[in-house]
């Protein structure tokens, strides 16, 4: 990127905002680095314990203050705000969130940024729609019943590096619409765009303290905010292992806690799907985003007839897909985040070598700066290995074959065998098969002949350890809302 593009926001450290106004932190100071360079491009305040409980206690004052009396349809209006700001200003978005996350600059202006926008402008629509209803209760004319649906209050939004302004406009959005207040924490690696966002929502002119943001360390910052008595809802995405400390920590208080953890997501090829996309779409599944996708496609499982023709079309993608840095022109593939991250993807690769896996394509480091991993292809793996059953989050995939006598039954077995149930995908043109084995597979999505499905209005989330609960969709607003049973008696 030329110094002329660079955003003003780099020149100084980025501040939290807190109440309203952007103030300094009263503990350590982040280096922020370009994973395309490995480059320190930025410095930004580690919020401490008593920065996240100013921030609380600003979002408890805004909560039981003017917020809960805003009109459904004032809400709505600064929300749709918030989305144009966004697209007024998306190409500097895109430029931040490239340089902090490497992720080629096509990606983030021309995907993850409009979707950020239109999560805001999805759940402005849902601030005046939501409601409760009234119940066919059984003593008709003797009492009328209705449910009223309320907010639950502070809501803490915790996000992880991979997407992070479309996760926190994921979190943020439905949050606001469904009126509660928040506090949110970007990750550590990965402050610029929510500073940004924060900048763009004061000029919004949402009340002070509606949007508190808190950069800083999990470790403190994070669980300053999980174990913080005024907060009443933590929405979580991150790893697994975050994920289950996060109950303990909340076990004492009984928080509303929603976790969209980990995956390690099947795909299963037939032969007669239309494997050129089935081909395409799986190595991208898997590539997108070097692999730091929560749903990538990560175990392949192809029919024995066609395991040939798959394996070798994908590994010769994965030689042939241009990895680079996130604003060189014909990038498709960026660098992973950190170089602990490229460490531990190296390593996970290199112990599946040393237990028998065949590696057909990509595992090791490019030769440059930053943090960049060849797309990788392991063949006809043995589902007990390492790298079969724990997530990478790299560019990743393992494979293995079914056989032509294997019933729907056992290839779920061998779709279901993982402690995850985030997400999957089948490929077969026959509907019927489609529609049998989706009802097999365990997990919180299955996408038929295609790696992507994710919209708005469709609800994601992972069962078993890949988390509790659902974001996007009706699911997603609801899940910051608690709902009252009113009953009036009519007799009298
Ligand atoms: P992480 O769990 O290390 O961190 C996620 C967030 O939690 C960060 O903001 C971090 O600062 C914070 N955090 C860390 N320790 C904490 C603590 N003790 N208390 C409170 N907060 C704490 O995860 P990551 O490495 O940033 O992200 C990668 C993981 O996220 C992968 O496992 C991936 O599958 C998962 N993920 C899941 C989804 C999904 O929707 N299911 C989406 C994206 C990523």
């Amino acid at each position: 990127m030329s110094e002329r593009l660079r955003p003003a926001l780099l020149d100084s450290t980025l501040a939290l905002l807190i109440d309203g106004a952007w103030v300094e932190g009263s503990s350590d100071v982040l280096t922020v680095v370009d994973p395309s360079t490995g480059a320190p491009i930025a410095t930004a305040y580690a919020a401490g314990k008593a920065d996240v409980d100013r921030a609380v206690r600003a979002a408890r004052r805004a909560f039981e203050g003017n917020w809960s009396s805003v009109r459904p349809k004032d809400r709505a209006r600064m929300l749709t705000r918030i989305a144009d700001l966004i697209e007024e200003n998306a190409e500097e978005l895109a430029l931040l969130e490239s340089l902090d996350t490497g992720k080629p600059l096509r990606v983030t202006r021309d995907v993850e940024v409009p979707a950020s926008a239109e999560a805001f402008r999805y759940y402005a629509g849902w601030a005046t729609k939501l409601s409760g209803d009234t119940r066919n209760v059984s003593l008709p004319g003797e009492w009328h019943a209705f449910t009223l649906r309320r907010p639950l209050g502070v809501a803490a939004l915790i996000v992880p590096w991979n997407s992070p302004l479309l996760m926190a406009a994921t979190k943020l959005a439905p949050a606001l619409a469904a009126g509660c207040t928040a506090v949110l924490k970007p990750a550590e690696l990965t402050p610029l765009s929510a500073t940004r966002l924060g900048e763009l929502i004061l000029e919004a002119d949402l009340p002070r303290g509606v949007v508190n943001i808190v950069t800083g360390l999990g470790s403190v910052a994070g669980h300053a905010l999980a174990e913080h008595p005024l907060v009443d809802k933590i929405t979580f995405t991150g790893s697994t292992a975050v994920g289950k400390g996060l109950l303990t920590t909340v076990a004492g208080t009984l928080k509303r806690i929603t976790l969209e953890l980990g995956g390690k997501s099947p795909v299963v090829i037939f032969p007669d799907a239309d494997l050129e996309r089935a081909i395409a779409g799986t190595a991208m599944g898997i590539f997108a985003n070097a692999g730091q996708v929560c749903g990538a496609g990560s175990r392949l499982f192809v029919h024995e007839d066609i395991a040939e023709e798959v394996v070798s079309g994908i590994a010769e993608i994965a030689r042939t897909i241009r990895v680079g840095g996130a604003f060189e022109p014909d990038s498709v593939i960026g660098p992973l985040i950190s170089a602990a991250q490229r460490e531990r993807v190296l390593s996970l690769v290199e112990q599946a070598c040393s237990d028998g896996a065949e590696l057909v394509a990509g595992g090791g480091a490019l030769q440059r700066p930053g943090f960049f991993v060849e797309p990788t292809v392991f063949r006809a793996v043995r589902p007990e290995l390492t790298i079969a059953r724990e997530e990478v989050f790299g560019p990743v995939l393992v494979t293995h074959t079914f056989s032509g006598d294997a019933s729907l039954d056992e290839i779920a077995a061998l779709a279901n065998d993982t402690p995850y149930g985030l997400s999957s995908s089948l490929w077969t043109r026959d509907i019927t098969r489609a529609h049998r084995l989706t009802r097999r597979i365990r997990a919180g999505e299955v996408r038929i002949n295609t790696a992507f499905g994710m919209d708005e209005d469709m609800p994601f989330g992972g069962f078993r350890q890949s988390g509790w609960g659902k974001e996007y969709g009706r699911e997603g607003i609801e899940a910051y809302t608690e709902v009252t049973s009113v009953t009036v008696d009519i007799t009298g």
